[in-house]
């Protein structure tokens, strides 16, 4: 039997190990713990707060809730709990300086009682909510441009109906046979900016499949400069360097490709009427240059312009419709073929977009099945 002071040392012991154990799954979950006491001073954390503490909580750092409205520290859950006795949830902003990006908290402060229904600790659990926030933004965002971008080709179609009504019922039948294929401009706007809205969700999901197959890289181009040279009427498309040269590739993607340079170089340079398209090789890469004499841009623009709904804010085209999704969706078709787009541009002059894909595709990282 077992004496009373060795009852204790065993009792002690088991303690231990159960605090050992709690410590350890408190210190390798991925949310960070702190607890406070009744006076607001901080009596436990666990690594992953000291880090967030240590990291996001500087003197510099501007706190905001979800509406952006400032918080002060002391406005932040663990201590309005520990000053009403209530369980507080809220999502903080966290900017550290003007300079870096913002990081998103769930915070959620619980207050802890004694027996005496005195309160003694307030439990607060940060989980770093960065990721789902900045999806949800870029969702809001997504769906603003595109509701916006919709608004227009769908008023257009309303009023051509009423012209076109109008115009049947005065009988004139010859005038309304030009509204149909106005009409017709319209939903092709619409059925592309919706098109684009489902390749950008593929994109982003990986989920963009590819239907490769084996053609004759300059047919593919003469037949789309044909095509919209009947389409573009403002500009005249010429095609430069016809050399026949077999690839393998999504044939209708990278036509794709080319449609969105081509029309970009048409709406991007409203006071002159040519474009160039030219064609060179080398033994392992065929690069396709889609030239205009636009209004050009900015070398800071660069590779901004290949970011998801980015558009240059500019006078001189503020007048040009556009969701900022075609160089982004082109750039992935070409970059998920294995190959490269980039470009060189003089504002005021006129820019020249590139695009080279490889002559064999091989199989890139990403786990597209050619
Ligand atoms: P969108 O034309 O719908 O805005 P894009 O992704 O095709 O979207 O292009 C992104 C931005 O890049 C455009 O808003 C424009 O500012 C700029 N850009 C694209 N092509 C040209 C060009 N050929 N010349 C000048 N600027 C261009």
């Amino acid at each position: 039997m077992m004496t009373f002071e060795q009852r204790l040392k065993q009792k002690i012991a088991e303690q231990k190990k159960s605090l050992a154990l709690f410590d350890i799954i408190l210190q390798n979950i991925d949310d960070g713990i702190s607890v406070l006491n009744e006076n607001g001073e901080l009596v436990y954390e666990n690594e992953e707060a000291e880090r967030m503490r240590l990291k996001y909580f500087s003197l510099n750092a501007r706190i905001h809730d979800e509406n952006g409205k400032s918080l002060h520290l002391r406005e932040l859950p663990t201590f309005t709990a520990l000053a009403d006795e209530q369980i507080h949830k809220q999502v903080i902003e966290i900017i550290k300086s003007p300079k870096s990006s913002s990081v998103w908290l769930r915070v959620k402060a619980v207050p802890v009682f004694n027996k005496h229904n005195t309160l003694v600790y307030v439990v607060g659990t940060w989980r770093d909510v960065t990721g789902r926030i900045m999806e949800e933004k870029r969702r809001n965002h997504f769906i603003a441009i595109g509701s916006h971008e919709l608004r227009t080709p769908l008023a257009g179609i309303k009023v051509l109906n009423q012209v076109l009504h109008k115009l049947y019922q005065e009988g004139k039948y010859d005038k309304a046979l030009n509204f149909f294929s106005k009409i017709d401009a319209k939903v092709n706007m619409l059925t592309k900016i919706v098109q684009d809205f489902i390749e950008v969700e593929k994109i982003r999901g990986e989920k963009l499949e590819f239907a490769p197959e084996s053609f004759d890289f300059a047919d593919l181009v003469r037949a789309t400069v044909q095509d919209l040279n009947t389409i573009y009427t403002s500009h005249t498309i010429e095609l430069h360097g016809d050399t026949h040269i077999m690839i393998i590739a999504d044939k209708m993607r990278i036509q794709e490709v080319l449609n969105n340079l081509i029309n970009n170089a048409r709406k991007y340079s409203p006071h002159s009427d040519k474009i160039d398209v030219i064609i060179s090789h080398d033994d392992k890469t065929i690069t396709t240059a889609v030239k205009d004499y636009g209004v050009g841009l900015k070398k800071k623009y660069a590779a901004k312009i290949f970011q998801p709904f980015y558009r240059i804010k500019d006078p001189s085209i503020e007048k040009v419709h556009g969701l900022g999704l075609g160089l982004y969706i082109s750039y992935k078709i070409v970059e998920l073929h294995g190959g490269r787009m980039w470009l060189k541009s003089k504002i005021g002059s006129g820019s020249i977009f590139y695009f080279s894909l490889p002559r064999v595709i091989k199989k890139t990282k990403k786990s597209y099945d050619f």
